[in-house]
């Protein structure tokens, strides 16, 4: 029989930072004798762009440079060497292949199209390279919804509904292999450290929901103790509307959005415990809440840039205001409204808020203030450290009345603020002056 082919590779992380389940270094490990990794931060993410901010914000680009130390370690316990860079950013890729005489490259699969145009480029700069994209970041596989993606319901309720009926989820993917040590450079770059990107180094709030480093390390130590060690999971659906600590939410979200873990890592731990446990409302509806990831996925795959329109995917106009004095207002925790300004000001000093903040201060800003949703939802991409472009935009899109709500509420936030914060000690945490 005849041998198979084998390549130098290279693996050019995305938002897919992890070793775990993780189809793409699956593949090219099997694929190649010789793999290297490789991560491109753009400097252009942190210069001010639309509406003025930044698409990296401090708070997400620590938790990046974290989740990469984390990988580069893991990624050499398997004699694979992992090379960041910042200045060039992608421009080096041509440059490398050419270093390493790279045959192949494997990354995860985007459709956004600024990263589409980024591929685009590296495509350009290594023609005869074959560039293999994968998708990587589902719970539900879209080749195995055999309809054509456009015919994706624009209701969630119906979306979901067809997939647990009809889809089953893939197990993960098997480890990848260890090389042999050989296959190291023998020269790991240096991480740029905060610093370098332009950033002042920050001390983490006292106040903070999410007090957790970022890496697949983490990941899996959150995953082991919300599940196993303080069995938070088991009450996940009485607690999820929370907002004060860490344990009122799995607080999954900075990690899933850059990949240190996969959506389908934890829905296979969920059915571990319910086999070993118990299974209840609470085990299902984290489940159920990671589908409304996959759905905002799907959501982007069909309507693309729509998703960055004004009057978004329902192509629905309404008069839109800008006032600058009002979004900053909004930001600063400056409003009339106390119940948002806590909420603002724990994003401020944080990089978190809560699902239920969210979807409060989302539609105060689009909905009472009746500003233009897309000035809120990129302060949302630089400030968040969960940012994810297909929740984020599909989110204040459903908030804001021009996406998948179909109802199309407004919230009444002091009727949220009496029910969820019933006494006040979330905004007294957030609106109390330090007494230092
Ligand atoms: P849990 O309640 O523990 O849920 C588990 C997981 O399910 C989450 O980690 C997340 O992956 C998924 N999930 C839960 N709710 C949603 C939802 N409404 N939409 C999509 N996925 C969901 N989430 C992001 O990950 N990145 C964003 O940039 C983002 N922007 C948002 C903007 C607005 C205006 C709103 C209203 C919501 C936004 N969300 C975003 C969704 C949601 O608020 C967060 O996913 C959630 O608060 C994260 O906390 P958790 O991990 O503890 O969630």
């Amino acid at each position: 029989m005849q041998k198979k082919q084998k390549y130098t590779g290279l693996v050019w992380f995305g938002n897919d930072l992890r070793i775990r389940d993780n189809k793409v270094l699956e593949k090219a490990a099997n694929e190649c004798q010789k793999l290297i990794g490789v991560y491109c931060i753009s400097p252009s993410l942190t210069v001010p762009s639309n509406f003025g901010f930044r698409k990296l914000g401090v708070y997400r680009a620590k938790f990046l440079l974290e989740t990469l130390s984390n990988l580069q370690k893991s990624l050499a316990k398997k004699n694979i060497s992992f090379l960041v860079f910042f200045d060039k950013s992608q421009e080096k890729i041509p440059e490398i292949c050419k270093e390493f005489k790279i045959q192949r490259i494997y990354k995860q699969l985007e459709w956004i199209s600024e990263e589409q145009k980024v591929t685009r480029q590296v495509r350009s700069g290594v023609p005869k390279i074959p560039v293999e994209e994968i998708y990587n970041q589902f719970l539900y596989h879209p080749e195995d919804i055999l309809s054509d993606l456009q015919r994706i319901p624009n209701v969630f309720t119906a979306f979901r509904k067809k997939l647990e009926k009809y889809v089953a989820i893939r197990p993960e993917v098997e480890a990848t292999k260890a090389f042999d040590p050989s296959n190291l450079l023998g020269k790991e770059n240096l991480m740029p450290s905060l610093t370098d990107l332009g950033f002042k180094p920050i001390e983490t709030d006292s106040r903070t929901a999410f007090p957790f480093e970022g890496g697949e390390h983490a990941a899996l130590d959150r995953l082991e103790d919300y599940f196993y060690r303080s069995k938070k999971l088991g009450f996940y659906k009485k607690t999820r509307n929370g907002l004060l600590g860490k344990d009122y939410s799995s607080k999954f979200s900075p990690w899933l959005a850059n990949g240190s873990i996969s959506a389908k890592s934890i829905y296979w731990q969920v059915k571990k415990f319910e086999t070993e446990h118990y299974k209840n409302q609470s085990t299902y509806w984290l489940v159920f809440e990671l589908i409304w990831r996959d759905y905002f996925k799907y959501i982007s795959i069909k309507y693309q840039n729509r998703i960055f329109k004004l009057d978004g995917i329902l192509q629905k106009e309404y008069l839109w205001k800008t006032e600058s004095q009002k979004v900053q207002n909004w930001i600063d925790g400056n409003t009339q409204d106390d119940f948002v300004n806590a909420n603002m000001l724990e994003l401020k000093h944080t990089g978190w808020m809560s699902n239920r903040g969210r979807q409060n201060v989302a539609s105060y800003f689009a909905k009472e203030l009746l500003l233009d949703w897309r000035i809120g939802a990129a302060y949302f991409e630089e400030q968040l450290i969960d940012y994810d472009v297909h929740s984020n935009y599909g989110n204040w899109m459903y908030v804001s009345g021009v996406g998948n709500d179909p109802r199309d509420r407004k919230f009444n936030t002091q009727l949220q603020a009496e029910r969820y914060d019933t006494n006040g000690k979330f905004r007294k945490l957030w609106l109390q002056p330090s007494i230092f």
